[in-house]
């Protein structure tokens, strides 16, 4: 019998998800034996994939090349999945939408503090940045979702094992807090000290008890608005999460739930302590929120 095959691509992202697939480790060995791999950038230099059973597409559409890819590929595949956060959601990359493609590429190629005469590239060869950075469903349709930045090993075993035995893609609606080991006390309410040591990095607090919630040491960790899946692997680390797998299903705007959660536990003013809200909360799935980086989009078309 034929093997099914499969294709993957990558749009605006950082490989990393590929590199995740190149981590597999063993158990590559068993996918490629199970598929004929048809495109796939790491592996081959096949630029046009013919027609496939499974493509996976890594990154966000944030230029013109990109959106050319994805809709060939679309075409050209039974089931288009998005794999990785970049894909999913729009990523690191989307958050450039918070500002104008004008300042955005300022800030790039002159403004940096590392640039000496910068100036902006421009060349017909460079492909043409779109205004705004989109996940992938914003432009094709898209069979399932891999979450992740990248997702790990396992979740990608798990994900070409459904796929490539015709299951559809289905991953938990909970948050992270629901596979996180941490142990909860008593939620700090009405401790003025604790709000004034309130913290965006664990550098900042001498000890981090490494058994207790984040959220209780006064860090903030995304894992009240993050969907879980990913084994907690930050926190096991004793790193807070910084949410990218992403928003749960029943939230498209990860950063307002966990302004939301957050703000419903600690003391009101709590969050003016924070520097770059929209940054922390926002950080992996802006353009796939309903957030402020839609005000202007008119002035930039
Ligand atoms: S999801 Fe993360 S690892 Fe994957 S391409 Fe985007 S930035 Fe890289
Ligand atoms: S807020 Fe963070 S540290 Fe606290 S339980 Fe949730 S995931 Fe764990
Ligand atoms: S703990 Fe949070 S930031 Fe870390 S991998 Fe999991 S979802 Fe991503």
């Amino acid at each position: 019998m034929a093997k099914p095959k499969l294709a993957t691509t990558w749009l605006t992202g950082c490989s990393g998800c590929h590199i995740s697939l190149v981590d597999l480790d063993e158990t590559l060995l068993d996918v490629v034996g199970q598929v004929e791999i048809t495109a796939c950038p790491p592996l081959t230099d096949v630029k046009e994939a013919p027609e496939v059973d499974v493509a996976l597409v890594e990154g966000a559409v944030a230029t013109e090349e990109n959106e050319e890819v994805l809709r060939r590929l679309r075409e050209r595949a039974g089931k288009l999945v998005a794999l990785g956060t970049c894909a999913c959601f729009g990523g690191i990359p989307g958050l450039r939408n918070l500002h104008p493609l004008a300042q955005a590429l300022q800030r790039a190629y002159v403004d940096t503090e590392s640039t000496v005469h910068g100036v902006l590239p421009c060349s017909e060869e460079i492909p043409r940045l779109q205004p705004f950075v989109r996940p992938i469903d914003e432009v094709v349709k898209v069979d399932g979702y891999i979450p992740g930045c990248p997702p790990t090993p396992k979740m990608l075993a798990q994900a070409l094992a459904a796929l490539l035995s015709g299951q559809e893609l289905v991953w938990s609606r909970r948050n992270l807090c629901e596979e996180c080991p941490r142990e909860h006390r008593a939620m700090k309410t009405t401790d003025f000290e604790f709000i004034s040591q309130n913290v965006s990095s664990v550098c900042e607090l001498d000890e981090i008890d490494p058994k207790l919630c984040f959220l209780e040491q006064g860090v903030p960790c995304l894992g009240v608005a993050t969907r879980e899946g990913c084994e907690a692997r930050c926190l096991a680390g004793n790193m807070p999460c910084r949410g990218c797998m992403g928003p749960t299903p029943d939230a498209k705007e990860q950063g307002a739930k966990w302004v939301n959660a957050v703000a419903s536990l600690l003391p009101a003013g709590t969050l003016s302590f924070l520097d770059d809200v929209m940054g922390l909360g926002c950080r992996f799935a802006l353009p796939a929120s309903l957030s402020p980086h839609w005000v202007g989009k008119e002035d930039e078309k």
